[in-house]
């Protein structure tokens, strides 16, 4: 026997916060509770079948069976600046300003190895996505926490930043539309952000994943639409929200041709790139019919209004959905987030995240997923009823 001691990378994680509701999770379904989960942000819905007939075709190819390219099939990261160009009207060359990645968790845990030396800091908005303070550490840096709060429309605070924090910054992550609070963010603040890169000389890295789940008509803009993003950072984008495909592992990242460059040398040491064929069947997703997408954003409209509506009813507050399938919803007096979650679950069996989970600001919320039907939404909201909520 020897002995198996974890690095001090693994040691020093957080205490994984959701280990007591998915142990209160268990308890209920093996008691036979009809459990309704909200928690997880997975689209319950299939993809798009288009999408994986293109996979089966691509799949039978046996050009498509080697390995891929590191940094993506030319193919695909030229169907990416296209759409990029469609979308956003922003130009991207497709051979050094884009990298295709293994879904875009992968691309923002491995920035920063690309670009933190050990002390050096990453500011990371709380609550958020884990991913970029951890990703942060794993490459020995320090993640600083820009709070989102109500009070600042969830946006962070940049003037809050104190000077020695900046000038020891070498990355911020953001994104808009946001999880978990569902915020969104105008030109006006990307604009923002690209001064103060300037200013500090901070890589910016804009986690868009969410930007297609957007209803009645609104249309989150990139940051790299601002003058001078491109300058100063990357732009990731999944299509795992978009298309339902979030078992597919297939996203991309463009913007600065340096920054994109230290990711793909990365990737060039530690993975081999996304097989091709599910490259060919995200480009037929990105230009194949659309419809789906429509039909994405009208279900989880629906979703949304019976949420809200009943949400409403109850007196609860959020903040009204304008983007991303996310239900920040504040915690009703006299709970914390913990309490109003574990009330909710063993007394009507209901799962839901709690805020703080995803940062201590997050404290006084929970993360409401709409990753149920409408039927399913009318029983949540009656559940809750039952339970005095
Ligand atoms: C779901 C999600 C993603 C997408 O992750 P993939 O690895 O591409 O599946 C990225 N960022 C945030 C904030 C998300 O919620």
């Amino acid at each position: 026997m020897i002995k198996i001691e974890k690095s001090d990378r693994l040691k020093q994680l957080p205490p994984y916060l959701f280990k007591e509701i998915d142990r209160q999770k268990d308890e209920e379904k093996a008691k036979g509770v009809d459990i309704i989960d909200i928690g997880v942000g997975d689209p319950d819905m299939p993809t798009p079948g288009h999408i994986i007939k293109a996979l089966e075709k691509a799949a039978a190819d046996k050009e498509n069976h080697r390995y891929p390219s590191y940094t993506g099939m030319a193919l695909f990261n030229e169907t990416v600046a296209r759409w990029y160009k469609k979308r956003f009207n922003v130009d991207i060359d497709s051979s050094s300003e884009a990298v295709t990645l293994i879904g875009s968790k992968e691309g923002i845990a491995h920035i920063p190895l690309a670009f933190i030396n050990p002390g050096d800091i990453a500011l990371c908005p709380t609550p958020g996505y884990p991913v970029y303070h951890i990703g942060t550490q794993f490459a020995g840096g320090d993640p600083y926490f820009m709070p989102l709060v109500k009070e600042n429309d969830f946006l962070p605070d940049l003037k809050a930043i104190p000077e020695d924090i900046c000038k020891k910054a070498k990355i911020m992550f953001i994104n808009y539309p946001n999880n978990p609070t569902s915020a969104c963010a105008s030109l006006e603040f990307f604009e923002e952000v690209v001064a103060f890169a300037n200013k500090h000389n901070i890589i910016i890295c804009h986690d868009a994943a969410y930007t297609e789940m957007a209803f009645d008509g609104y249309k989150p803009p990139s940051f790299l639409e601002v003058d001078g993003a491109k300058e100063v950072g990357i732009e990731i984008h999944s299509l795992s929200k978009t298309y339902n495909m979030t078992g597919w592992r297939i996203a991309f990242a463009v913007g600065n041709s340096e920054v994109i460059g230290g990711l793909g040398q990365i990737k060039s040491n530690i993975d081999s790139g996304a097989f091709q064929a599910v490259q060919f069947a995200g480009i037929e997703a990105i230009e194949g019919d659309q419809t789906c997408v429509e039909e994405m954003q009208m279900e989880y409209t629906r979703r949304r209004d019976i949420l809200s509506e009943g949400l409403t009813s109850m007196g609860l507050k959020f903040l009204p959905l304008k983007a991303t399938f996310y239900m920040w919803v504040e915690v009703p007096e006299g709970y914390t987030s913990a309490e109003f979650t574990s009330h909710l679950l063993t007394k009507a069996g209901i799962v839901v995240t709690p805020g703080n989970g995803f940062g201590e600001p997050g404290e006084g919320y929970i993360r409401m997923a709409l990753t149920v039907g409408v039927e399913r939404l009318k029983e949540v909201i009656e559940r809750m009823k039952k339970v005095g909520i």
